[in-house]
């Protein structure tokens, strides 16, 4: 699964159209008609959307794709459309307005701005994120995504194909990548640019005497997302594997956690509602990273978090980061744990264990994965090394973007 649907992107976003015969028409003042001569469905616009986004380079700047400001010419609602036409030669959608102002629009340009709901739904899934595949234990074989390391740093269609399925399945695993410490610093730059944190901006993972995190210990490290005592919390993991143990353990444990929550509201639906709506505070205090400075993280929020349209856009768990300052009503705290250990049980249901080779890379969503290690155990010829770095999704979606449709003007 080397392509990428960058192909599909580009010919959905530049749709070529023949010539249209069209009639335009005002509806109620407040709309704008236009009516295809055969039996395709009109598409509607209202008069202040039109207004607000005339594209005359008296209202827009070109060049930097801004709107010009127009408050100081008084509220738009003010401007009503007095005559409309279709002009067909240039395919154009042509506005007289009431103060004396020319608008026209290019029939593709009103198109790919339909209000429809199918439009729109396209647009969401097609350009702003691609729709996530969620994914439960039995599922593991078929979402699981391989790419080869040096591919991933060479070729734009395999990044791509690579940056796509950190966004659909939530992870992949990239193949024989040099023994080099750089190697996690190398591919969020080929994506963008690091998230720096409190723990340095590349970070090793080793066991160490006295450790001041639980990630540094050889015990097993329980499911969780890193830093949900972050309100800027990091979008993607990478984690290179430089040495792996040769004792039985060390695995990685993995749990689609958006999974669990579309679980969880479909057969437990009071519990979804109180891991969606209860605060829980998430604290981490000590000293870290380069210069040993100290650090005092604090962030409050629900362990599943929604985005604007009502999807799963992050979850919170780390019980070794979960503070005993609970600051939620008294009558909550006993429902939320009943719920809490529904959620965890079935997080430990439908968790998937691997264990990575030297070389492997292993690189997932921090907003969606739940992710774990069983123990393992050092020896002085063998001690398990890793090199991890964080990239944060804004990066991650504008760069795919710009690989899905290079040739996007607006
Ligand atoms: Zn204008």
């Amino acid at each position: 699964m080397l392509s990428c649907r960058h192909l599909i992107g580009q010919l959905r976003y530049a749709s070529n159209n023949s010539v249209r015969s069209i009639t335009a028409k005002i509806l109620d003042q407040r709309y704008i008609e236009l009516r295809p001569a055969n039996d395709e469905r009109p598409l509607k616009f209202p008069s202040i959307w039109l207004r607000d986004n005339c594209q005359c380079s008296e209202c827009f700047h070109g060049a930097t794709r801004a709107r010009k400001s127009h408050w100081e010419r008084g509220p738009l609602s003010h401007a009503a459309a007095q005559a409309v036409h279709f002009d067909e030669h240039r395919q154009q959608l042509v506005i007289n307005w009431q103060d004396a102002h020319n608008s026209s629009y290019d029939l593709e340009w009103l198109q790919q701005r339909d209000f429809s709901p199918e439009a729109r739904q396209r647009y969401l899934s097609e350009v702003y994120k691609p729709t996530m595949q969620l994914w439960g234990k039995s599922q593991f074989g078929e979402v699981t995504r391989e790419f080869h390391y040096a591919d991933v740093m060479a070729q734009d269609a395999v990044l791509c194909a690579w940056l796509e399925a950190l966004a659909v399945q939530g992870f992949a695993l990239l193949r024989e990548a040099p023994n080099d410490v750089q190697v996690a610093r190398q591919l969020a730059e080929r994506i963008g640019y690091i998230k720096r944190t409190t723990y340095g901006d590349v970070f090793e993972v080793k066991s160490k005497p006295n450790a001041g995190n639980y990630a540094y210990l050889m015990t097993p490290l329980p499911m969780h997302t890193d830093m949900p005592y972050y309100e800027y919390k990091a979008g993607i993991n990478i984690l290179h594997t430089l040495v792996q143990s040769e004792s039985p353990g060390g695995a990685n444990t993995m749990t689609d956690g958006f999974f669990v929550a579309q679980r969880l509201r479909e057969e437990f639906p009071k519990y979804y509602d109180l891991l969606r709506s209860v605060p829980v505070n998430w604290y981490d205090i000590g000293h870290d990273g380069d210069a040993g400075k100290p650090f005092h993280s604090l962030w409050r929020g629900p362990v599943i978090c929604l985005d604007v349209d009502g999807q799963f856009a992050r979850i919170n768990q780390n019980t070794t980061k979960r503070d005993s300052r609970f600051t939620v009503p008294l009558e909550l705290v006993v429902d939320w744990y009943e719920a809490y250990d529904k959620f965890l049980q079935l997080v430990q249901e439908e968790s998937v264990q691997f264990k990575t080779r030297a070389g492997d890379v292993f690189v997932f969503n921090n907003l969606r994965m739940l992710h774990g290690r069983t123990a393992y155990e050092d020896s002085p010829q063998n001690k398990r090394h890793l090199v991890g770095a964080y990239v944060d999704w804004d990066i991650i979606y504008s760069k795919l973007r710009t690989l899905m449709f290079p040739n996007a003007k607006d």
